[in-house]
């Protein structure tokens, strides 16, 4: 119909929804300026997509949130924002740049509990064995259900690992937690290869939905949602660990 775009649904849904707390709070969009000043690419999750992360997690009653993939903290902010103040929040970023103006940005938003940037590829980080992503031995045994792992888990960087990204998740969620995947159907090339290369960007999903595929419903119940808007085609996709 004439006059209707995604673009002006997501500006519509963003004026009505937006919460003084969350997408409407001014320091995320200093953030994004911040960002953009010191030339970071423009590839955040939109605004309304950070507020249903923070529907998410505070919905589950999510104390301990790893994301991986920073940027400039635009989505660690809505996470931060939906936990208790006695949560934790760690995230993982490759460019040194990127971290430290995500400190910058955490700072003027004042987020509490205060997010913790582990700078460094993220596999290398998440498989040091001597690391904070380290299992300690006798986790399984040794500690109590609800500190054995994350309540939530959002990846959302490089789309070449992200299958390792999701075994590292699995590994360090907690039963009952959620996997969020952020990018899940990039303009629908999960689906078919456009041409002879493989295409980096989908080849580690697909084989996240084989995981998921090949698992039948042991592991994880999974669903995945298309997206358009602001962000264009794509969309997540979200797991409950069973
Ligand atoms: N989650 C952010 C948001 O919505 O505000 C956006 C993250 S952006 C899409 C992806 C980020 O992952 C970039 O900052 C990039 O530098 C980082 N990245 C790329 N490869 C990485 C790697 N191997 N390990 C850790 N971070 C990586």
């Amino acid at each position: 119909a004439q006059g209707r775009s995604a673009e002006a649904t997501d500006a519509y849904l963003e004026s009505k929804l937006s919460h003084p707390e969350y997408a409407a709070d001014p320091s995320l969009a200093r953030g994004q300026e911040r960002a953009k000043d010191a030339g970071m690419p423009e590839i955040a999750v939109s605004a309304m997509q950070g507020q249903m992360l923070s529907v998410i997690a505070k919905g589950m009653g999510a104390e301990k949130v790893l994301e991986i993939g920073t940027l400039a903290g635009y989505s660690t902010s809505f996470l931060a924002k939906a936990l208790p103040s006695h949560g934790q929040i760690d995230t993982i970023e490759f460019s040194p740049v990127h971290a430290k103006v995500s400190q910058q940005n955490f700072l003027d938003t004042d987020l509490f509990p205060f997010p913790t940037v582990h700078v460094g590829a993220a596999l290398d980080v998440l498989r040091d064995p001597s690391g904070a992503f380290a299992s300690p031995p006798g986790t399984e045994q040794g500690l109590p259900l609800e500190k054995r792992g994350y309540d939530l888990v959002f990846i959302d960087a490089d789309k070449e690992n992200y299958f390792e990204y999701w075994i590292e998740a699995l590994r360090l969620t907690r039963k009952g937690g959620v996997i969020i995947l952020d990018n899940a159907v990039r303009g629908g090339r999960i689906v078919s290869e456009e041409n002879d290369q493989p295409d980096i960007d989908v080849t580690g999903l697909r084989k996240v939905y084989d995981w998921v595929e090949q698992d039948a419903g042991k592991t994880v119940l999974m669903s995945g949602i298309q997206t358009v808007g602001a962000k264009a085609w794509d969309g997540f996709a979200i797991a409950v660990k069973l």
